[in-house]
This record gives structure tokens, sequence and C-alpha cells, in this order.
């Protein structure tokens, strides 16, 4: 008897196996994989590139013919090239697995450049691969549920219904050859068609094609992990081997100790001590430093401004691969003898700091200031009592902070520094208003001013042991909405001065300036002048009386206001 029931019950599994076989046979869509290709390829043309077409055509009426045929020219190039490339490294068993992570990158980043206006090229793309699980926690967020629903889950199930059809291989190897010649002509005739205009659209706005998705990100990434692999070879390239100790040193009788703060995404715009109408920086105002009105940054992104902040040429010759081949002023500085010391609350220091003594804020868990990987920048005055207590000689402390860093401005202050209201309280901008998304920049700008007055407080509590000074400067800036930007990063030719216009300020304790001679009203002069990143190597050098053949006294903006040579 159980036997039997046994057997029946195989038998019904047997047979739903069978049915199961039949309904998803039913379902299934068979195609080849140079069909799959080409319907991937226009649903990226259409769907991904809005921001592209938008470009393109910008300047051109919407009413005129030639508007349209330029831009359906542009779309039959696109898809025609995204085939080309997809066919030449495709297989039957390649093709689904390949496609369903390109669908679901494609569907994120075109979200990104549709909502922040940014561009996806290499630099882009090193800040993407090097970000930290803190900052793309911050990234994800429930407004990129509805593109990824409609632009990677149901192609998705598209796509897993497919069943590539079988070839045997010769034939496959004719079908594959046939198609990419096809493809390789379509994009020669649709570019030849549109070749003046794209030509001199190209000319003038070569970033333009870091839009083209998802050959931008695909490119970028190649280009970042090709540079990497080339850097990884080679040995960083020492720089001011010379550099010694100044004279000041053997007659300093006190110990020196300069701060050196790099800022986060604060923009000058916003910035209370360069004329922002709103009181940004009430704790600073109340102090007596001098604060540069006109300074531009090396880059739009930290992975650009921070190394370049530290290199001897900065962005007067930019030079991205000598920079990250070569080491920073921190290491020169340590060569001659000054204690140099890196305290990170970010996404490090971008081997500014390689190989000489480092913390991180989140390591050292200060009470109550950190959560979810991330902590507020009053962590970094953490023990910094102590060190000032201790301290002897002439040190150099870089405090990395996390500043104004976006989108989630609400989440760098504590409570009692959100006085704009109401403020931005969403890791989505797209769900704030733009005041909203002010109030919370803002904010968090009036918290760096607290943090920053704050360690000069404790600077100044210990002058009358040590000579102190502190150099804040932002690594870029921001956009809040203005031509519909947001966030930073956009290619530094075409940058918008939101993202490029920095804060910085000089803080010389009493006991600095009588040693060094340099004159304050003579600084604040200067400080109307322009500035920018490259002054802060050599200014640097100055300050610290370290002396190399790099030096060059015209970047030096303490050069001109010492009474009497350093
Ligand atoms: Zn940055």
């Amino acid at each position: 008897m159980s036997g039997m029931l046994l057997n029946f019950r195989l038998a019904r599994v047997t047979r739903g196996a069978a049915n199961d076989r039949q309904r998803r046979s039913r379902f299934t869509i068979p195609a080849s994989v140079e069909g799959v290709l080409l319907v991937a390829s226009v649903f990226w043309a259409l769907t991904a590139n809005r921001s592209f077409f938008s470009a393109a055509v910008q300047d051109r009426p919407l009413s005129d013919v030639h508007t349209w045929g330029f831009a359906l020219a542009l779309g039959v190039l696109l898809v025609a090239v995204h085939f080309l490339l997809l066919a030449l490294v495709t297989n039957r068993w390649t093709v689904k697995p390949l496609l369903a992570v390109l669908i679901v990158a494609t569907a994120i980043a075109a979200h990104f450049m549709q909502s922040y206006g940014v561009y996806l090229d290499p630099s882009m793309l090193r800040n993407v691969v090097r970000t930290d699980v803190a900052e793309a926690r911050e990234l994800v967020s429930w407004g990129l549920l509805p593109p990824l629903a409609v632009y990677a889950a149901l192609p998705l199930i598209l796509l897993w219904r497919v069943d590539i059809v079988r070839r045997p291989w010769p034939r496959a190897f004719v079908i594959r050859a046939v198609a990419v010649l096809l493809a390789a002509a379509t994009a020669a005739v649709a570019l030849l068609l549109v070749f003046q205009p794209l030509s001199s659209m190209m000319r003038k706005h070569k970033e333009v094609r870091y839009l083209i998705t998802p050959a931008n990100y695909l490119w970028s990434l190649a280009s970042v992990a090709g540079s990497d692999a080339r850097g990884a070879t080679l040995a960083r390239q020492p720089i001011g081997l010379d550099a010694v100790p100044g004279a000041s040193w053997a007659t300093r009788s006190r110990p020196l100790f300069v701060v050196v703060v790099v800022g986060e995404t604060a923009r000058a715009a916003n910035w209370g001590l360069n004329g922002y109408q709103r009181p940004t920086t009430p704790e600073l105002a109340a102090l007596p430093l001098i604060s540069f009105q006109q300074v531009t940054s090396c880059g739009t992104n930290t992975e650009v401004s921070v190394p370049c902040m530290f290199a001897p040429v900065g962005r007067r010759n930019y030079d991205a691969a000598r920079i990250n081949a070569s080491e920073s002023l921190l290491h020169v500085l340590a060569r001659a003898g000054v204690g140099v010391h890196w305290r990170d609350n970010q996404s490090g220091c971008k081997a500014v700091c390689q190989g000489l003594p480092t913390d991180s804020v989140i390591a050292l868990d200060p009470p109550g200031l950190c959560a979810a990987g991330r902590c507020l920048d009053a962590g970094l005055l953490h023990g910094l009592d102590e060190r000032l207590a201790q301290a002897a000689g002439t040190q150099l402390l870089v405090l990395h902070q996390i500043g104004n860093h976006g989108p989630s401005y609400f989440r760098r202050y504590p409570a009692e520094y959100g006085r704009f209201t109401p403020a931005c309280e969403n890791d989505d901008l797209g769900r704030c208003t733009r005041e909203e998304i002010v109030n919370a920049f803002d904010n968090a700008l009036l918290y760096t001013d607290h943090v920053l007055a704050s360690l000069i407080g404790k600077l100044q509590a210990h002058a009358d042991r040590i000579d102190a000074a502190v150099v804040y400067v932002s690594d870029h800036g921001e956009s809040l909405g203005e031509n519909n930007l947001y966030l930073h990063g956009i290619p530094y030719a075409i940058a918008p001065s939101e993202q490029t216009s920095v804060p910085m300020f000089v803080w010389l304790s009493a006991g600095l300036r009588n040693s060094t001679g340099i004159d304050l009203a003579c600084l604040q002069q200067r400080a109307q002048q322009p500035a920018s990143h490259d002054h802060l190597f050599h200014s640097l050098l100055g300050l610290l009386d370290v002396r190399t053949a790099l030096y060059e006294a015209d970047w030096d903006l303490f050069a001109g206001c010492r009474a009497r040579p350093a």
C-alpha cells in the first residue's frame, strides 16, 4: 500500500516537472546573441542617454528638422558603437551574465547622471571605486528604487527568459563577423552624416563623450584600472631630497605646531567670512584670522584635489600621473625633521601620507561622536590637548575633515547646529526642496565653523608654551542646484565656480607672528588677491622654514609679508 502511494507520488512529481518544463518553454524567448545585443544597445540608447542627447542638442532649435536628424544619427551611432563593442567580447555563455551586470550598472549610472548632472569620466570613476561603505550607503536611497525597477528589474526579467539559440560554431562565427561588419558600416555612415557638427561639438565640449552610457563608465573604469596597474609597478618618486631645516630652527626656543585642515566640500559662496549673507561662520568671525577671498581648488573632487594640494606643481601645470607617482609635501617636510601626522575623518589621505604616522577618527572611536561608520568632525580634536602638552620641535598635523560631504549634509552636524530650517534630512536630495538642501549645507558649515574655532581655542590655550598656526582650505566646492547641478565632480574645464571656489584662512598665534615677523596687515592685503591650492606647498615650506630647491617664493603666500627674511 505504502509502495503504491510512493509510486503515485513519484509519478505526480515527474509529471509536475514535465509540466514545469513545458510551461517554462512557453515563456522563453528564443534569440541569437546578436539579437540580444542589438535590443540591449537600442534600449540603452533610448533610456540611459538623456543627459547626452540634451547636451548634444542644447544649442539647436528643437523646431528645426535638422536637430531631429542630428539626434537620430547620434542615436544610430550610439547603438552601432555599443553593439560593436559588446559583439567583440561576448559569446553564447557570457552574454547573459555580462548584460545582467551592465543593465543594473547602467540603470544606476543613468540615475545619478540625470539627478546630479555628473559626468562619468576617469576621475569620477576613481572616486567611485575608492569610495568606502559609509559613503556608498548614503548614496543608496529609496529614490533609486523606481528607476531600478523600470530600467533594471524589467529588462532583467526579460533577459532571464531569453533562450540563446545554439548554432554550429562555423555558422556562428560567420554570423558574428557579418554582424560586426554591418555595425561598423552603420557606425561609419552615421558618423559621416553628422561628422561636421559632431566634431565641432566635441572640440567645444569634449566632456560630452563622458555622457555616452554605458560606454562612459566602461571606458573610465578601464582607464583607471590601466593607470593603477602602471602606478603600482612604480615606486613613488622621492622629491625634495635636499630638504633641510632653515636657519630659524636653531634659534627658535619654543615648539612650532602647525595644523593644516583639509576641508571637505565647503564652498566659498556659502562661507560667512567671504561675505555670504547668512552668518555661517559666527565663531571664526570673532577670531583674528585672515580669510582669503578668491581661492580656487585644484580639482572638483577629493581624488584630484587632495594629492594636488600637497604637490609642488598643482593646477598650473596639472599632471595627475606625475603627482600620483611622486612623494608629497609631507615626505619633504618629514625628511627635514618636521614631525608629520595625518588624522583622517574621511576616505583616507590618497597616498599623500603614505608611510608616515597616521590615525583615523573612526578607529579612535571618541565617545558619542561615531555611528554607522561615520564620525562627527569634533573627533579630529580628540586627544589634541595631550598632544599639545607634549609637543616639542617642529610639528605638522593634518586634519582631514568629513566637512560638508554630500549628499547627506544633515548627517554632518549634531542636532544643536540645525539652526537653518527646514533642513533636508533625506539621503536622497531629490526628495528635498532647494531651500532645504541649502539649509542643511549651511548647518554643516556652522558645525565646521565650531570645530575650527575650537581647534584655534585649544592652540590658544597652549600659546604660553607653543607657537602655532592653522591653515584651513576646502578641497573643492559643491553645486546646490545652480543650473540643475548637485554635488561636485564636473570635469574641471567646464566646472562651475560653485565647485572650484573654496574658503581658505590662516590663523597665526601671537608668538608665531613675533618669531617669524609675518605682518598681518600685509597678509590681509594679500588675502584680497587670487590664490589657489598651488600656494599650499610653498607657503607651508615657508611657514615651517624648510629649505629645498623645490621652494618657489612666488607661490608662498607669506613670502612678501615677512618683516625680516625667514
Ligand atoms: Zn572632497
